[in-house]
């Protein structure tokens, strides 16, 4: 390493080993607010790929912390002025970014990555990113703020936690103006006319530091990564940490959904609309599916009328599940 080169300063950390970074992919999702710290971090310090979703649009209101974007950046998609601006910062780097939802981006996108980022301002944006990074087995650093308060969470798929595990914090108190499902939100606002939430810079950069410092100990393999979620209050400067216990029936990674096949009993005459409620229930989903030898089940059908039978196997699809569930049907008298 050169003496005065780029990295040349934080390559004399005991056991940084810049190699590693240049070797990484990271996929940052939502390039708002703490995203914009992130990405600003990672990519100056030599994080050699990043992959930027965020399908939201820049606005005014966004400039007091966003600190990527400018005043001349206003209606453009984050996401594209993000790769532009992070290319600035480091052009040894690679840049790509999605000006999409982030269920629309294809899953070898987050399979190549080394970690996967998510500041998401949603309970079902960070529900969908957690069974996705759960589906890919991925460590997954998720970050939210609300005025001085603001929280993260690491994941190790299957070893730590996971962010259903046990939900904690009211997610409309984290949330944050910027996402990637700005103009679907932004519909909705104004439909509900729901309040615009506080958010101020200082917030934004110490939750972001704080993720991007896990992420860079991740790729690096130094110190101990956090065990495994933090609550930050600045304006009583209080660090609370807490060590979330996985648990065993969590909807998302629990015992049950690890297994390939789950066996689901059933009755002869029962309509598929009441099997769908049951397997909503046990699931926690929101609007099922079902998926047999290709064709979607018509929820007015009979289990009869629909040719299942005893040991079918059914695929269960739903908004909530990043990858659908496959059951084996018992049949019973
Ligand atoms: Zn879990």
């Amino acid at each position: 390493m050169e003496e005065d080169g780029r990295y040349s300063r934080q390559s004399l950390i005991p056991g940084w080993d810049q190699s590693k970074l240049d070797r990484c992919s990271v996929v940052l999702v939502g390039i708002g607010a703490i995203g914009s710290y992130v990405g600003a971090i990672l990519a100056s310090s030599g994080v050699k790929n990043i992959t930027i979703i965020d399908f939201d649009s820049i606005e005014l209101s966004n400039l007091n912390r966003q600190l990527l974007f400018r005043d001349e950046d206003i209606g453009k998609p984050k996401s594209e002025v993000a790769a532009e601006r992070l290319k600035e910062l480091n052009p040894e780097i690679t840049i790509k970014y999605f000006n999409k939802k982030m269920e629309k981006v294809p899953s070898s996108i987050y399979e190549k990555a080394n970690v996967i980022i998510a500041c998401l301002d949603t309970f079902l944006g960070r529900r969908w990113i957690n069974s996705m990074a759960l589906r890919v087995k991925k460590p997954l650093i998720l970050g939210g703020m609300f005025a001085f308060l603001g929280d993260a969470q690491v994941i190790f798929p299957f070893k730590t936690a996971c962010f259903e595990c046990q939900p904690l914090v009211s997610q409309e108190e984290l949330a944050q103006a910027c996402t990637p499902f700005g103009e679907e939100r932004k519909a909705e606002r104004e439909e509900e006319e729901e309040a615009l939430l506080p958010a101020v810079a200082t917030l934004s950069s110490i939750i972001g530091g704080f993720m991007s410092q896990e992420a860079m100990k991740i790729i690096l393999g130094i110190g101990q990564p956090l065990q495994n979620y933090v609550f930050y209050d600045g304006l009583s400067n209080v660090f609370t940490q807490l060590e979330l216990a996985q648990n065993p029936e969590c909807p998302a990674c629990g015992e049950l959904y690890r297994l390939e096949q789950v066996k689901f009993i059933a009755t002869h005459g029962e309509k598929i609309r009441d099997l769908i409620v049951r397997l909503a229930l046990t699931y926690g989903l929101a609007k099922p599916d079902l998926l047999f030898k290709g064709k979607i089940l018509d929820h007015e059908k009979t289990i009869e009328d629909t040719k299942l039978k005893n040991n079918s196997r059914i695929f269960i699809l739903d908004k909530n599940l990043a990858k659908p569930i496959k059951i084996l049907l018992k049949l019973k008298e």
